[in-house]
């Protein structure tokens, strides 16, 4: 299931899922929790305190996780997880570490200190081998310090129509080894991994026609049927419910709520690196013009973890960017919630209330550079606060 799907989903009547492992025996829904006075967002575009862009590294063939050789080097590649590196990045992380560790546990460089880098890195380090992360920005500079934060398995994750027979087992792998690492970083101080209540948000009235949103851009000309694998993680992830009027907020016609994991990039990545410190891992700057370049080093297994540097680095034209951009404002620690709905994605994390304009997969797709439109956060902001606005009186 794509992440648009998902949200389709949890906007319509039918719960979100039942258990793989779960009995026949339908059970009723839980009790709801009246919350008729969620803490409110101060959602106003004079209150931007960044704009953040990246481009997602989506491979049609879904994530390139396989090995080869170079010269007398084992090299493991592990990159292209477009829209969902951070929610598959221990699951992809653990079919690297087997691939690199094939031939013995020794030295090991891993080329990038994104999420998928510092996750093969740790995996590796803590099956006993001695590990370098080489890469020109560490991670809080990085793309993966970019992203939204949530867990978003199969978003933008590969091509229907482009990937082999055996990729969505691998995938569910992936997703599972991922969640199940993810929940170990629950619940530890500064929360690098949470949950918080998500709100799908649907029927929100339409704006006032003087403050109209902003048009779309035209989307290209391709239509991909982005891989959507959601319902075999059937009873993994929190089921969501419906709330009447009185147990929520929003000015909307349907609103639904489940939990849902969310990673509090800065805090996580500050433990990665730590960690992955602390354990003797050894942290180089160093840029890689060629594979050649990857030669010289002296580890006798390579993982490249580059993400979208893999285009320019290993000449892989079938990576594409997908463009993604979202308006921060100053942290509201007292909100701990979220919601999606009205064209937008809202989050609350520590490091800021980050307000995202959604429009389908499709939405980005294929845009070169990372370049700030100041327009589509205001809008994005605009659509956020709509979401609350008071509905007209009736006539
Ligand atoms: C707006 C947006 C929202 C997103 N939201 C989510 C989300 O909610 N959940 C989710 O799971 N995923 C999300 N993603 C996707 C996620 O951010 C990516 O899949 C992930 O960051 C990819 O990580 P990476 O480590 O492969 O790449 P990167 O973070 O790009 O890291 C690549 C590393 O390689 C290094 N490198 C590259 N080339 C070279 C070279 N030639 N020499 C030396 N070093 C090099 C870089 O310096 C860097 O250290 C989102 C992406 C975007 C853009």
């Amino acid at each position: 299931m794509t992440l648009m799907q998902r949200r389709s989903l949890l906007l319509g009547a039918g719960a979100l899922s039942l258990g793989a492992c779960a009995s026949t025996t339908v059970l009723p829904p839980p009790p709801a929790t009246a919350r008729t006075h969620l803490p409110p967002l101060n959602l106003s575009s004079d209150r931007i305190v960044r704009i953040t862009v990246c481009s997602r590294p989506f491979r049609p063939a879904g994530p390139r996780v396989e090995a080869e050789s170079l010269g007398d080097k084992r090299l493991v590649h592990n990159y292209g997880h477009g829209g969902s590196g951070w929610s598959l990045s221990w699951g992809s992380a653990e079919i690297a570490r087997e691939l690199a560790l094939s031939g013995g546990v020794g030295s090991v460089a891993v080329i990038g200190c994104g999420a998928i880098g510092l996750t093969t890195a740790t995996l590796l380090q803590r099956a006993g081998a001695r590990v370098t992360v080489y890469a020109s920005e560490r991670l809080p500079e990085t793309r993966s310090a970019r992203a939204t934060g949530l867990w978003t398995p199969d978003s933008r994750i590969a091509d229907a129509d482009r990937v082999d027979a055996a990729f969505p087992d691998v995938w569910e792998r992936m997703a599972r080894a991922s969640w199940a690492m993810h929940q170990t970083y629950v619940g530890q101080p500064a929360e690098p991994v949470a949950f918080l209540d998500r709100y799908g948000v649907g029927g929100v009235r339409a704006p006032d026609p003087d403050t109209g949103f902003q048009p779309l851009p035209a989307t290209p000309p391709v239509e991909i049927r982005f891989a959507s694998y959601g319902s075999r993680l059937a009873g993994l992830t929190p089921r969501s419910r419906p709330l009447s009027p009185d147990q929520h907020g929003f000015q909307a016609e349907r609103v639904r709520v489940a939990p849902e994991m969310q990673f509090n990039i800065a805090e996580l990545s500050r433990r990665l690196i730590a960690d992955f410190q602390a354990d003797g891992g050894r942290l180089e700057r160093r840029t890689f013009h060629t594979p050649a370049d990857l030669t010289a080093l002296s580890e006798p297994v390579i993982v490249n973890c580059t993400g979208y540097g893999a285009r320019a680095l290993f000449g892989d034209d079938t990576l594409v960017p997908v463009r993604g951009q979202m308006a921060w404002l100053p942290p509201q620690p007292e909100v701990r919630y979220g919601f999606y709905g009205n064209g937008v994605s809202v989050m609350s994390r520590p490091d800021g209330v980050g307000v995202q304009r959604i429009a389908g997969d499709m939405f980005g797709y294929d845009v070169e550079g990372e370049t700030i439109d100041t327009l589509e956060a205001q809008d994005a902001i605009l659509r956020a606060a709509a979401a609350f606005a008071p509905r007209p009186a009736a006539v």
